[in-house]
């Protein structure tokens, strides 16, 4: 009897150091590469995201035509669409990543309950339930879920799967649908050769200054790395793995500091995973009880303004444009726009979290929530209520030249670097001199940061006392 094995692809589009794939490939005298279209997904992902998912998928399939194999596509839901092909295939057993998001789980126990499906390790380097308190409760704090994460050794680049040289042959005749069209992502070419590279050329230099210029966002100090993680076009084991390689082999000790910083950001990643595997209600709500009753702002304008980079505050602006040009924005500046939204506008940081799925290009469920939901401040770890980014101190620290702005901000680019973070100070003569109207060629602040802290404050003041009511 032949066996048929599938290597049912979702985030882990690649060949090197690929788990199930390697599961998939043992024993089988057939292998089905497979991925399924997702109608809801069609609908739903940000148009890069989706292009750059898409590239990814077509790239993958031209390696696999060199091993005498190719992406079999079929059209889902996975719940049928699977079982289905299993069948069809005299009761394939399927191998793929184990998932942590609550739909990924929801689907893949329908799946296991019609059909033999093994899921593999992978997605994270620790699994939710392997790094947890010494009582068996999950962490929900950062700093001790990352001690525990060290405890473990970190992986090293013998410890990853080399990419098969061959891999089993497809079962004859079998029928999949095109790859709908895509367009390449600008800056982020979608492929395997590209995500290598990307991480090999940042740990050959940038990961060595990375803790001194994470922060700036006039520099590209950070690897840009975020979208082939996400679809797994690297493994984060292999990443963790070439950043622990390189520690080893520097002399410098502050070199290795740096590069420990970049895994730590990599450790976040881990830990946001691990917090929507243990509390998944996170993506409906406030993390934080106390935080239920903030008497959030329907303010659709402002948060048109937002969206679209029209705040009247540079440094959110260009972040906003960077996002909307590129599907990708600088770690700083998500923290800052998604501060000016919830504490400046007092808008619900759930309307943030639907803008930037529906615009990044490494749009992550488990992530952008953990982002959201710490800056502000409902969430695990979270950034004080209190503490509320001041948006012109944030751009003079991070974007000292208005390097940034001016890139972003085209109206503003001619303007001296000083008046660039606030343009509405400039002097009036000054103002004169480069012929710039607040107003009229740069929108006037929709607010002002003064009145909008005090009035968060007092927001966040009364939800606590009504769920402190609430509780007697
Ligand atoms: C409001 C908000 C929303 C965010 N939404 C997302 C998202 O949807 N998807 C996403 O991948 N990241 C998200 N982040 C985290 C972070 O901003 C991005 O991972 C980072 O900017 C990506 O750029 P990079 O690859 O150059 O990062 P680097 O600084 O080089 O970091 C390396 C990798 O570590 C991971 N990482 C870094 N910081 C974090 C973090 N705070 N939380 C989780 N993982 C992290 C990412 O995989 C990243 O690629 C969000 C942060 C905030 C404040």
């Amino acid at each position: 009897m032949t066996r048929t094995h599938i290597w049912w692809i979702r985030r882990d589009i690649r060949l090197h150091d690929n788990q199930a794939l390697d599961s998939a490939i043992q024993g089988a005298d057939h292998m089905v590469p497979l991925f399924i279209i997702e109608p809801d997904l069609m609908d739903s992902a940000a148009p890069k995201r989706l292009d750059f998912l898409l590239g990814a998928l077509a790239d993958l399939d031209k390696q696999l035509k060199t091993l005498d194999s190719r992406l079999i596509i079929r059209q889902g839901p996975a719940q049928t669409a699977l079982p289905a092909l299993a069948a069809e295939l005299g009761g394939a057993a399927i191998f793929a990543h184990e998932d942590f998001s609550p739909y990924a789980r929801q689907r893949d126990q329908e799946i296991s309950e019609q059909a033999d499906l093994t899921l593999t390790p992978g997605v994270v380097l620790q699994h939710p339930e392997a790094n947890l308190k010494a009582d068996g409760d999950p962490y929900i704090v950062y700093t001790p879920f990352k001690n525990k994460w060290y405890e473990q050794p970190l992986p090293t680049p013998a410890d990853c799967i080399p990419t098969p040289d061959s891999v089993p042959p497809l079962p004859a005749d079998l029928e999949s649908i095109d790859l709908p069209a895509s367009k390449p992502v600008k800056g982020f070419p979608s492929t395997s050769a590209a995500a290598q590279q990307q991480l090999q050329g940042f740990i050959a230099e940038k990961i060595h200054r990375y803790r001194s210029q994470r922060n700036q966002l006039d520099l590209e100090g950070t690897s840009r790395l975020s979208p082939y993680l996400r679809f797994g076009l690297i493994s984060i084991r292999e990443a963790v793995a070439q950043t622990s390689m390189a520690m080893l082999k520097t002399k410098s000790n502050e070199a290795r500091g740096e590069m420990r910083t970049w895994l730590d950001e990599l450790v976040w990643r881990e830990f946001y995973t691990a917090i929507l595997y243990h509390f998944p209600n996170v993506l409906n709500g406030p993390f934080r009880e106390d935080y239920e009753h903030i008497p959030w702002r329907d303010a659709p304008d402002d948060l048109a303004a937002w969206q679209q980079g029209l705040t009247g505050y540079p440094v959110v602006d260009a972040c906003m444009r960077q996002l909307s040009a590129t599907g990708w924005m600088h770690n700083r500046g998500r923290m800052i726009v998604a501060s000016f939204l919830t504490k400046d506008l007092l808008i619900n940081w759930q309307a943030g979290e639907a803008w930037f799925m529906a615009n990044l290009v490494d749009g992550d469920p488990a992530a952008n929530n953990g982002g959201w939901q710490w800056t502000a401040g409902t969430g695990t770890d979270a950034a004080p209520y209190f503490r509320i980014f001041n948006p012109i101190i944030q751009s003079q620290k991070f974007d000292p030249d208005a390097a940034f702005i001016a890139r972003w901000v085209p109206e503003l680019a001619d303007l001296p670097a000083q008046h660039r973070h606030q343009p509405w100070d400039m002097p009036e003569t000054e103002a004169q001199k480069y012929n710039f109207k607040i107003g009229r060629d740069y929108p006037a602040p929709i607010v002002d940061h003064s009145f909008a802290r005090e009035r968060t404050l007092a927001a966040y003041k009364s939800a606590r006392e009504r769920t402190a009511s609430d509780g007697e």
